[in-house]
């Protein structure tokens, strides 16, 4: 038998995967791409921080949500939440994939309209809708969503005024077992205010009802509360049809869904503890096919989801500044991007991964940002390689409001590129440069000099 030739050994740590006491995990193998497009290679493109979005990853998730859906129930429609990340190259990906929109607010129904959505297929939410609003509302056909009493009467009178028929649904909030209860908005269907709000529809005939909708909350870690909320509108439908004879033709059930994202104080991770799409579509749609509505009558099933449709296909890639001693001799990492950017690090442990290789050896640190603000913490507490000024980090599963909530305070916000489905970058939002932030500011003529 010929000799075999040396090999290094190569000793690796064992670890199961379970948690520590601060619900973070080392990371174990460095994110060194993301989809087939280096990331230093990306950072020195197009500077750090960097927000990078992957167009695959969305239309993945979208897809196998969409399927999840299908698969139990006749009639699924996505609409997608603009709150949730509104930049056009997104909206556009789940609109290409047969999405509509879901708007709240006068800014977002108008972007979703330059982005090419037609009136009709347009949801408008929320609890501020001006009389101009809905007026436009009105005559592009969109579904108008109604928050409170108040509203109904301003599209009554408005669709009296304007001789047409607003198409409307009514938000209706419910105890589906998760507190606090999401009842400032809408119209509460224990107390019989959904009933009142329905008896004022139908006893004229100015609006034409056509939905019913449910946001119960965000980040909802019960599937179930989705069937005890589909449960109570499915049975508003049966008993509208039974009082008045009319078909309510969609029934809403909102966003919510929980992304794979590790909330702070949660002992174990997301990936664990999440409910999949199989979990909330299951819930769902078990709750309307065994309603009471018979089976040639079932309302279209609209979903608002938001969060757990792009938290994955967004990531940001940053820079170690430097690496400090704290006064009572704990490491701190300071890295180039901070809360102003990445606000959903006041609710996530967010998973941070070194984008080069490493040793096995790890350390814990606290993780700051660059802003001179004490609320600047990324991580209170991270298992991370030893890192060194320059080293490079990739902030997962980020997709989701960060690029809507993000403030320019401070710095100027970063660009935003999306890899498309073939690899190749785009620039989808450029950094910001202090002109466009100068550019809404006006100093009064007698301020215009100082003395030097
Ligand atoms: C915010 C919002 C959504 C999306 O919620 P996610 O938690 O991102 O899924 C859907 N519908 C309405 C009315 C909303 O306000």
């Amino acid at each position: 038998m010929a000799k075999l030739h040396f090999e290094r050994p190569n000793i690796k740590k064992l670890n199961v995967g379970i948690s520590n006491k601060f619900g973070s995990k080392t990371e174990f193998e460095p994110i060194t791409e993301i989809d087939g497009v280096d990331i230093k290679e990306l950072i020195v493109k197009y500077g750090s921080p960097l927000f990078i979005i992957s167009e695959k990853t969305i239309r993945e998730t979208y897809r196998e949500a969409k399927q999840t859906f299908e698969n139990r129930f006749p009639k699924v429609q996505f609409a997608w939440s603009y709150k949730t990340n509104y930049l056009d190259a997104v909206c556009k990906v789940f609109h290409q994939e047969g999405s509509w929109a879901e708007v709240v607010s006068r800014f977002e129904y108008e972007k979703a309209l330059e982005n090419g959505m037609p009136g009709n297929k347009i949801i408008f939410n929320g609890p501020d809708k001006t009389e101009d609003d809905l007026k436009i509302a009105i005559e592009n056909k969109s579904f108008i969503h109604i928050d409170h009493f108040d509203e109904l009467y301003s599209i009554m009178n408005l669709a009296e005024h304007l001789k047409k028929k607003p198409k409307v649904a009514i938000r209706v909030n419910m105890d589906t077992g998760v507190y606090p209860m999401w009842d400032r908005f809408g119209f509460n269907y224990e107390n019989g205010e959904a009933w009142e709000a329905i008896n004022k529809i139908l006893m004229n005939d100015k609006l034409e009802l056509i939905g019913l909708h449910t946001h119960i909350g965000t980040f909802m870690l019960s599937a179930n509360a989705y069937h005890i909320a589909a449960s109570k509108l499915a049975d508003l439908a049966f008993h509208i049809k039974k009082k008045y004879n009319h078909t309510i033709q969609y029934i809403d059930m909102g966003g919510g869904f929980a992304s794979k994202n590790t909330l702070k104080g949660a002992y174990l991770s997301g990936l664990d503890t999440s409910p999949t799409f199989n979990d909330y579509a299951e819930a769902i749609s078990s709750a309307l096919l065994n309603s009471e509505i018979p089976p040639d009558s079932l309302p279209m099933l609209i979903l608002e989801t938001g969060r757990a449709l792009i938290d994955d296909a967004g990531s940001l890639a940053g820079t170690v500044i430097a690496i400090k001693k704290l006064s009572d001799g704990r490491r701190s990492t300071i890295v180039d991007f901070g809360v102003n950017i990445l606000f959903t690090s006041f609710w996530y442990e967010h998973k941070v991964t070194p984008a080069q290789g490493f040793t096995q050896y790890s350390e814990t640190s606290s993780m700051y940002g660059p802003l001179c603000m004490n609320i600047d913490v990324i991580r209170e507490t991270i298992t991370l390689p030893p890192l060194k000024k320059g080293d490079n980090l990739v902030v997962s599963r980020i997709g989701a409001y960060n690029m809507t909530q993000w403030m320019q305070f401070i710095t100027l916000r970063p660009k935003v590129v999306m890899i498309d489905s073939n690899g190749i970058t785009h620039i989808i939002r450029n950094n910001e440069l202090l002109k466009d932030v100068k550019g809404l500011e006006s100093v009064p003529e007698h301020l215009k000099k100082i003395n030097k």
